[in-house]
């Protein structure tokens, strides 16, 4: 395996199956998280850009939409194995532009690549339906098209698999693509073109722009030969650009913010408890819309469990993702995230939380955050309300389960929640009652591409992944015949 990275270091859009500079020339830098060093430039293109992209797609469509799925397949196949040859390539400057530790860089590939092998299996079972005729000479037939050109926003936390999420399954469905990756991480996303461009898939197909994010967004939103918006990223941005997408009345899916609880209940087994905890919540130094963000701990056995992970916490190692020996915590994005996370940890702090580990910036540089424990923290606290997306635990005490799953509700997302129980008769009526897309019993890491992904309430729109992943890309024409 090489880490030569410099060969996917692409410092141009892609358009048309061309490499292309912003039609003012203009570029953005992008920095290394862990010491602000310059990582590259990429262009700094607008709507003239994006509308060339979106021709292109829209010439491609006629095409590709017309091969077999099975030939899509193998194109797709094709470019699953070239991303997995380069893993150790692309792992490296992902952690470059995006900080994650190597070892979660080299996941996210393997997890991002498994995507595409998924929905080239997938793409070939988008079989229609016969539907029994209520008359004699009529028959009923049910088949299933691409939608269209699919725009696709995304963001920085995984700059590989949420692309190849969304990639996937529209290119297996017979749809084209104009991507706008997060001009934070565009590196990962560029990388990706550069080897669906080895891997034969025609020009037009996949087209990435970057740069001014609104007007982008503006012209991908207004045009209406795009069918579809595929976004992942804040509820903010994602209200907008459901706004946005009204006047043409576009398809779309949304996969915004998580704010997910977990449950801790009395009879769970402690020690797999904070283990999977202590995942749910540091991944990616906890930049993960489904991070652990309110850990809801039943009282008799929230002494021991607030023992287990204070030392849990103090043992995580920070550093540069690239280090050797590894480490378990990155730095996070920018200085802003920074800004943030002290302001919450600050305001739970006045209200009375008691911070029993961390609570600053870390000495190793002004993008670190000293992973942090907090107890006595409690639900009216804006820690509780908003997603903390850093690497602060926040625990919560809690009597009954009725309490736990009310508090777990009482926040306007719905993405994914946790719980910790031996109950099986528990565990089948908070799966039932927790008021959101995912439920993660025992277990800290739920994520694949078999499964469905996905929010309910403000947390989104549409799965991704899994058999259902595919049909947000298709449409349904049904066809009446009269066979007289
Ligand atoms: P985060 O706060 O996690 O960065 P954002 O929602 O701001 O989340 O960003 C997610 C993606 O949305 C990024 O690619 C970003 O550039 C893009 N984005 C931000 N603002 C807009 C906008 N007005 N129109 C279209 N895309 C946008």
């Amino acid at each position: 395996m090489t880490r030569d990275y410099q060969t996917f270091l692409k410092q141009q859009a892609y358009i048309d199956g061309q490499w292309c500079l912003a039609d003012n020339a203009q570029v953005l830098p992008v920095y290394n998280p862990f010491d602000q060093s310059l990582v590259g430039h990429v262009p700094n293109m607008g709507g003239s850009e994006t509308t060339r992209a979106i021709d292109a797609a829209a010439a491609a469509l006629v095409s590709w939409s017309k091969l077999t799925a099975l030939v899509r397949a193998d194109y797709l196949l094709k470019w699953h194995d070239l991303i997995l040859t380069n893993k150790a390539a692309l792992a490296t400057l992902m952690t470059l532009e995006q900080g994650k530790p190597l070892a979660e860089a080299v996941g996210e590939i393997e997890f991002g690549a498994s995507f595409i092998r998924w929905f080239a299996e997938e793409g070939r079972r988008t079989g229609g339906d016969i539907i029994p005729t209520e008359k004699d000479n009529l028959r009923y037939l049910v088949i299933k098209q691409p939608i269209g050109v699919v725009a696709a926003i995304t963001p920085w936390n995984f700059p590989t698999a949420m692309l190849t999420r969304k990639c996937a399954p529209a290119l297996a469905a017979g749809c084209t693509m104009v991507i706008k990756p997060s001009e934070l991480t565009p590196f990962s996303a560029l990388a990706l073109a550069a080897l669906a461009e080895q891997a034969g898939i025609p020009k037009g197909v996949l087209n990435i722009v970057m740069g001014d994010a609104k007007a982008i967004g503006d012209v991908l939103c207004g045009d209406a030969r795009v069918r579809k918006l595929t976004f992942t990223g804040s509820t903010n941005i994602g209200k907008l650009l459901y706004r946005q997408c009204a006047g043409t009345v576009k398809k779309l899916s949304l996969e915004l913010g998580g704010n997910a609880p977990v449950l801790v209940f009395d009879d769970a087994d402690l020690d797999k408890a904070v283990a999977q905890v202590m995942a749910a919540k540091f991944r990616n130094s906890g930049q993960t819309c489904v991070c652990a963000n309110r850990i809801f701990v039943q009282t008799g056995i929230y002494d021991r469990f607030v023992a287990a992970m204070t030392v849990a916490v103090q043992n995580l190692s920070l550093g540069n993702g690239l280090s050797v020996p590894p480490v378990l915590i990155g730095p996070l994005i920018n200085e802003a995230a920074i800004t943030k996370i002290q302001a919450l940890v600050d305001q739970a702090v006045s209200k009375g939380a008691t911070v029993v580990y961390g609570g600053h910036v870390d000495p190793l540089g002004r993008q670190f955050y000293t992973p942090t424990l907090i107890v006595n923290a409690d639900v009216s606290m804006d820690i509780a309300q908003d997603e903390i997306f850093g690497p602060v635990a926040v625990i919560y005490r809690f009597e009954t389960e009725a309490q736990a799953i009310t508090w777990a509700n009482s926040v306007p997302v719905g993405l994914a929640a946790y719980c910790f129980t031996a109950n099986i008769g528990r565990t089948w009526r908070v799966s039932e009652q927790l008021a959101f897309g995912i439920v993660s019993v025992n277990t800290g890491l739920f994520s694949n591409a078999t499964t469905p992904f996905g929010g309910v309430k403000e947390s989104g729109l549409g799965r991704e992944g899994s058999k259902y992943g595919i049909e947000d890309y298709l449409d349904i024409k049904y066809i009446c015949l009269d066979i007289n």
